[in-house]
């Protein structure tokens, strides 16, 4: 290493210079690590981008929730968090369906759809 003072090469284990007697810092020459640790924890923040897919909570699409209750009457009602609505047209369409051959299905289907588009349009309320 060279000597702080005046410049001259001295040995790497001096701890003097052996042409002007300064004290020759004798800090280790180990690379910081700074730089290796930087990079890893850019890599690993960098890669969950991809997990934000989910829509953002309280957003309802009426025409998902119109679709859910076409294929069985009361699901988009669940799915707009109208439990008490969709338990009522479910159980309605399972007890009254049969008796009526299918009647009180199709009226529950079309309320529940029109009521399910309605409530996660905001224009209707839930129970
Ligand atoms: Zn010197």
């Amino acid at each position: 290493m060279f000597c702080p003072a005046c410049g001259t090469k001295n040995d790497d284990s001096a701890r003097f210079c052996h042409s002007c007697g300064a004290g020759v810092a004798t800090e280790p020459a180990t690379p910081p690590p700074m730089q290796t640790v930087r990079g890893a924890a850019a890599a690993t923040s960098a890669s969950p981008a991809g997990t934000a897919i989910a829509a953002a909570p309280g957003e309802k699409s009426p025409g998902l929730a119109l679709v859910l209750s076409l294929l069985i009457v009361g699901l988009g009602q669940f799915y707009n968090g109208d439990w008490k609505k969709g338990l009522a047209m479910l159980g309605g369409t399972i007890i009254l369906g049969p008796l009526t051959a299918g009647v009180a299905w199709l009226g529950f289907a079309i309320w529940s759809m029109i009521d399910a588009y309605g409530v996660a349009k905001g224009t209707t309320k839930r129970w």
